[in-house]
């Protein structure tokens, strides 16, 4: 594809080096979470099978760090971590989290996982209602949970969860706590999807400084962000563009609730609007983002960006005669960077100039008249087509989507108490 300087015909203010962000790194890494995070999107459980050949795509297509489930979960789970453990990833490290408590260590060392996130809050929030700990035992667990993980030989990461929420001057004694207990990276978790772009930018350069005192504090810093508003794509960017080098993402954005920062949009912003390398190969995205849907079975919306069906689809004339005259007319990006291809839809809002070169490609010759009275009966054709026949369809599809969501029913779930007690 022809990039926009070479052509020389539009600007692209990405790339003047005043919009450029000085701790912008050279380097991205992606670190995966979607065998992890994204599995505790409500309804879905992966088979071992499926899971496997999920983890074999993410190292494949370049993450470098792919988090393969929660041993701690349950038996199941565990050896699901176990089995791709074993079957070893070629360039990715195999990851499993766990929370700050020795069994959950113990259940990823028996998975034979080489790198385990050690995940505990910093917020006082938490600290009080969810671990009902003071922050000085907090600090003391952690660090023996990680000295217990790197003496076990594993390289410990600490997620401070809910950092987002934190007391800053805490947050950077809990992250220094940790890196002197022996963790390899910290991340800055936006566990609800709190804050804003320019929020998370202010929070990294805090760290920063927190963290400037002495040089081993230097470690790489990841991202952890949700979706709950909108924002995860947006602000795991502005971590990035203040130094954050490991990305945690989901592919096609699944996980909890409202879900995580997606894979393919991240990867792609980062490689076309900041020009950072993320060492994923970009024509494997497609293939990524559809086999994790079939396995998912959660339906991507059609206008996705990047792997939706509609993403490099062009339905008016004027942008299917534009895509004509030049790629670069209404595409940011060629569809072949994410292993895609160009479509067109032929409906009410197509033009004369489509549909004569769709007759010159089919070689039919027609005159203008023709052509004209072809666009015009297309255009009748969908304008006349039965709303009412596509609004079942509709109706019917979306009831149906609930069956998608498997899990227990509040029936069985009684069903099972009555069979316990
Ligand atoms: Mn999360």
């Amino acid at each position: 594809m022809e990039s926009l300087e070479k052509a020389g015909l539009a600007v692209n203010y990405n790339k003047v080096s005043s919009t450029r962000p000085k701790s912008l790194p050279e380097r991205v890494h992606i670190w995966d979470e979607t065998l992890r995070d994204g599995e505790q999107t409500p309804g879905v459980a992966l088979t071992i099978d499926e899971k496997i050949e999920i983890a074999k795509m993410l190292d494949e297509v370049g993450a470098s760090i792919v988090a393969v489930g929660f041993p701690a979960v349950s038996e199941g789970e565990a050896n699901a971590v176990a089995a791709i453990a074993k079957e070893g990833l070629t360039n990715a490290s195999v990851a499993a989290p766990a929370r700050a408590v020795k069994t959950d260590i113990d259940a990823c060392l028996k998975a034979d996982v080489s790198e385990v996130p050690i995940f505990i809050a910093t917020s006082d929030f938490r600290l009080k209602y969810q671990l009902q700990m003071t922050r000085e035992e907090m600090l003391a667990r952690l660090t023996e949970c990680i000295e217990y993980g790197t003496d076990h030989g594993l390289v410990i990461d600490y997620i401070a969860e809910d950092s987002t929420r934190s007391d800053m001057d805490f947050l950077c004694k809990a992250y220094k706590a940790a890196i002197d207990a022996g963790a390899d990276k910290i991340c800055v978790a936006d566990t609800v999807g709190f804050v804003r772009p320019s929020v998370m930018k202010y929070i990294m350069q805090q760290i920063k400084k927190g963290l400037s005192s002495d040089s081993k504090y230097k470690v790489p810093i990841a991202v952890h962000c949700h979706n709950d508003f909108g924002l995860a794509n947006a602000n795991t960017l502005a971590a990035i563009e203040e130094g954050a080098s490991f990305a945690h993402v989901c592919v096609n954005g699944y996980g909890e609730r409202a879900g995580n920062a997606a894979f393919e949009e991240v990867v792609m912003a980062l490689e076309e609007l900041h020009n950072v390398n993320t060492g994923i190969d970009t024509e494997k995205l497609y293939n990524l983002s559809r086999l994790v849907e079939r396995h998912f079975m959660i339906p991507l919306p059609l206008h996705k960006a990047i792997s939706g069906d509609n993403a490099f689809t062009h339905s008016s004339g004027i942008h299917s005669h534009g895509q004509l005259t030049h790629s670069m007319t209404y595409e940011p990006i060629s569809p072949s960077e994410v292993g895609r291809r160009r479509e067109f839809h032929l409906g009410k809002f197509v033009g004369r100039h489509f549909v004569e070169y769709l007759l010159k490609m089919g070689g039919v010759t027609a005159t203008e008249k023709q052509a004209r009275e072809i666009a015009n009966r297309v255009k009748k054709t969908h304008e006349e087509q039965k709303k009412r026949q596509t609004k079942e369809s509709f109706d019917k599809i979306k009831s149906k989507l609930k069956n998608l969501r498997t899990g227990v029913s509040e029936r069985e779930f009684w069903a099972i108490v009555f069979e316990v007690i």
